[in-house]
Formats: structure tokens, C-alpha cells, sequence
């Protein structure tokens, strides 16, 4: 892998080092970060170094069984193409009989999810910066057809600066671009084209929606006890505010929470430029905040390098003993 320089998580440039060579034994492992459908992230460090990183591991088998190889290997080749300031970097990625590994940079700040839920809610200016930088990471994403999908406090972590990042790109897919010409053999456009059903950029938004509302409500515009009743006020598409929502705010939740997506801000003909022209983010400096220049709101508390106190603790997992992989079940993984 080729060095690039991009921000890092401790706020200065990141200077990706050469991990052509890396192999899991170079590795130290260290506590659990946190812990998802196939496996559990944890902290590490290169033997012969300083610096720390977070290493994805996933297990093959529990992947197969639940048939997400395809999507795994589409989250490292999204890994692989992107470098955004609030996007997780990923440093290299490997495989052994029983695992997948990803390394990627540490984000030591740990989840939004624990901060929002430890604030309650945050104060608008707050939800709007987070937010502002979340639109240009989208747009970033969005500028290369990925799409994301999964965004909610959880997959988001901040830096030693507090600045935030995008983790967990397991749902996020490569899709064509949607374009408002109208291009193609009329008598030959499938339903879906037209219609544009199906999933595209406009997911993102809508989930961008969503969640500056519970930014600054402290909880979700669409809550309920069953995911049925959640669906079906999703659905219905009614969002009440508190009184104290800010105005503004209000306006651009409601743009991003149109239930016909063609109407949805973000996938208008201006695209992005709705959403970064709206006046709730009025006077932004979209470049200064690209390049970090604004304080963050919450400040990050890193005692060292390899500081996991932002993170929840973990038990140890046990040793592995699941029977080896057959010869076929190993080739579903060639490609990662
Ligand atoms: P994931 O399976 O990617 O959703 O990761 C599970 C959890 O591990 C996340 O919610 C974070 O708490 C933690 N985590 C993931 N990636 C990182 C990272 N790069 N740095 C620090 N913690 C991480």
C-alpha cells in the first residue's frame, strides 16, 4: 500500500505507513474496542512501532453462514478506495484459515452514541457541526457512487479532536450514478428506473434526517415498542417536534425526511447543494471545516496513545475451536 496523507485520529496529518508486509504475528493484540455481527474489533499495535490501530476480525465461518461474503468484500474495497477526513481509514487488509482482518486507524474518542446518550441531547450548534461534517463525507462518498446505508450514533466515532468518523462500512454498496436526464431506450427502462424503487444515494439522506433530529431531540422521530409500528410511522411519514426545535433545523429534518425520495433534498437537481445552501447552515465555511479548522464542540479525554477509556469494556473472547474450513469454503474468500 502506497503512503497518502490524510487527517488522523489524533488531529494531525496521518501518514499511512507501509503495510505491504504485515502479517497478523506483527501484530500485538490488545483490549476489545467493540464488538459486531461476525467478530470483534480490537486494539493492536505493530510490534516494531508505536503508533495503535483497531483491527477488524471476522469470522469466516459465522460470514458464510450467514451469507454476507459478498458484502464483506465490498466493504474492504470500499475501505480500500476511500480517504476522507471523517471517513475511518483503513491501513491494510489480510486473511488467515479462520478470519478476515481489516486494519484501520484507531478513532479514540469512542462512539457518538456514548456521548449523545451520555448528554441526552445536544445543543444545536453541536448537532450542527457534527452534522456538517457528516453531509461532506457523504457527499465524498456519494461523489464516488458509494452509497452507505447504515448510518446511526453507533457506527460514528470521534477523534482525539473530537471531529467525527464514519466506521462500519458492512452495508455500504458501489452503485451506479442516478442522473435526472433521463437517458436510455425509453420502451426498454425497468420499472424500478423510472420509479428509481430500489435503493439509491437517497437513503443516505433520509438517514441524515434522522438523525439531526435525534441529535437534538435526544431520541428518534419514529419511535415505537414493535419495528411494525416503527415501519408504519415511518411510512406515514409524520414528524412531530418538540416546541423548542430549532426552526431551521426543523426545515432541513423536514427536507431530508421526504417519504418520496424523488422530493427528498440531497437528490434534487442541485444535489448536496441544497443541503449545504440551506439556512440552517448558514455562514458555514464548507473548506475550513473540510480541513478540521473549527474546534470540536466535545472535547475527547486521551490520557495515551492507546487510551480505551472512551470505550465500553469487553470480556475476553474464548479460544477458537470451530472445525477448519473446507478447500470450497476458503475460495469464497479469494477475492478479499
Ligand atoms: P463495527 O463492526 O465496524 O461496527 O465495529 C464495532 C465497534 O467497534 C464500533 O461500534 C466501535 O465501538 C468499535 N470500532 C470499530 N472501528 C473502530 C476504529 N477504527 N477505532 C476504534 N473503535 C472502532
Amino acid at each position: 500500500m502506497s503512503s497518502a496523507a490524510t487527517p488522523a485520529a489524533n488531529g494531525t496529518t496521518f501518514v499511512k505507513p507501509d503495510t505491504s508486509a504485515w502479517k497478523l504475528s506483527d501484530l500485538e493484540m490488545k483490549e476489545t474496542l467493540g464488538t459486531g455481527s461476525f467478530g470483534r474489533v480490537r486494539l493492536c499495535k505493530h510490534k516494531n512501532g508505536t503508533d495503535y490501530y483497531a483491527i477488524k476480525c471476522l469470522k469466516k465461518r459465522e460470514i458464510i453462514k450467514m451469507k454476507q461474503v459478498q458484502h464483506i468484500i465490498a466493504e474492504k474495497n470500499i475501505l480500500a478506495e476511500i480517504s476522507h477526513p471523517f471517513t475511518v481509514n483503513m491501513l491494510c487488509a489480510f486473511q488467515d484459515d479462520k478470519k478476515l482482518y481489516l486494519v484501520l486507524e484507531f478513532v479514540i474518542g469512542g462512539e457518538m452514541f456514548t456521548h449523545l446518550r451520555s448528554a441526552g441531547r445536544f445543543p444545536n450548534d453541536v448537532a450542527k457541526f457534527y452534522h456538517a461534517e457528516l453531509v461532506l463525507a457523504f457527499e465524498y462518498l456519494h461523489s464516488k457512487d458509494i452509497i452507505y446505508r447504515d448510518l446511526k450514533p453507533e457506527n460514528l466515532l470521534l477523534d482525539a479532536k473530537g471531529h467525527v468518523k464514519i466506521t462500519d462500512f458492512g452495508f455500504a454498496k458501489k452503485v451506479p450514478e442516478r442522473t435526472f436526464t433521463l437517458c436510455g431506450t425509453p420502451e426498454y427502462l425497468a420499472p424500478e428506473v423510472i420509479q428509481s424503487k430500489g435503493h439509491g444515494k437517497a437513503v443516505d439522506w433520509w438517514t441524515m434526517g434522522i438523525l439531526l433530529y435525534e441529535f437534538i431531540a435526544g431520541y428518534p422521530p419514529f419511535y415505537d415498542d414493535t419495528p411494525f409500528r416503527i415501519y408504519e410511522k415511518i411510512l406515514e411519514g409524520k414528524v412531530k417536534f418538540p416546541n423548542w426545535f430549532d426552526s431551521r433545523a426543523r426545515d432541513l429534518v423536514k427536507g431530508l425526511l421526504m417519504t418520496d425520495h424523488t422530493k427528498r433534498l440531497g437528490t434534487l437537481k442541485n444535489g448536496v447543494a441544497d443541503i449545504k445552501g440551506h439556512p440552517y447552515f448558514h455562514g458555514a465555511n464548507w473548506e475550513k471545516l473540510f480541513n478540521r479548522h473549527y474546534p470540536a464542540p466535545i472535547p475527547v479525554k486521551v490520557k495515551s496513545a492507546g487510551d480505551t477509556s472512551n470505550f465500553e469494556k469487553y470480556p475476553e473472547s474464548g479460544e477458537d475451536r470451530s472445525a477448519p474450513l473446507t478447500p470450497a469454503q476458503q475460495a469464497e474468500f479469494k477475492d478479499f
